[in-house]
């Protein structure tokens, strides 16, 4: 599949890993935003958060627990967690990743 992150996750494009399991990986953005900005991603290709179901939920979960995590280890006391889902919502990689923005104050969007 033509999917840059699925790319990342079997080690065809090199990223700098943050974290990764059996069923996610973290890893640095590209082109960081802020001081901090990690993406996390299920290993599993899921095209965006519209594609959120009940049953995988409960890894979306544990990505979001896993991102308190790195973002408790790297000492951030605030930070944001994103995800941009279709063409309207500025998603550019059709593969579901949450951005963990911080290290600095961040501008007020919502
Ligand atoms: P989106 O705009 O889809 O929410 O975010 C995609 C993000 O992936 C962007 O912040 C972009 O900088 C990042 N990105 C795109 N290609 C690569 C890549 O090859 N390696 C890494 N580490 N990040 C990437
Ligand atoms: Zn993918």
């Amino acid at each position: 599949m033509d999917c840059i992150f699925c790319k990342i996750i079997a080690g065809e494009i090199p990223s700098r890993k943050v974290y990764e399991d059996d069923e996610m990986l973290a890893f640095h953005d590209i082109a960081p935003r802020a001081p901090v900005h990690i993406i996390f991603i299920p290993k599993a290709h899921i095209a965006s958060a519209a594609e959120i179901t009940s049953e995988n939920s409960p890894l979306m979960g544990r990505i979001l627990a896993q991102m308190a995590i790195v973002a408790r280890e790297l000492g951030l006391d605030g930070y944001r967690i994103v995800t941009n889902c279709g063409e309207s919502g500025g998603q550019v990689v059709f593969h579901l990743h949450f951005h963990l923005v911080g290290g600095e104050k961040l501008p007020r969007f919502l």
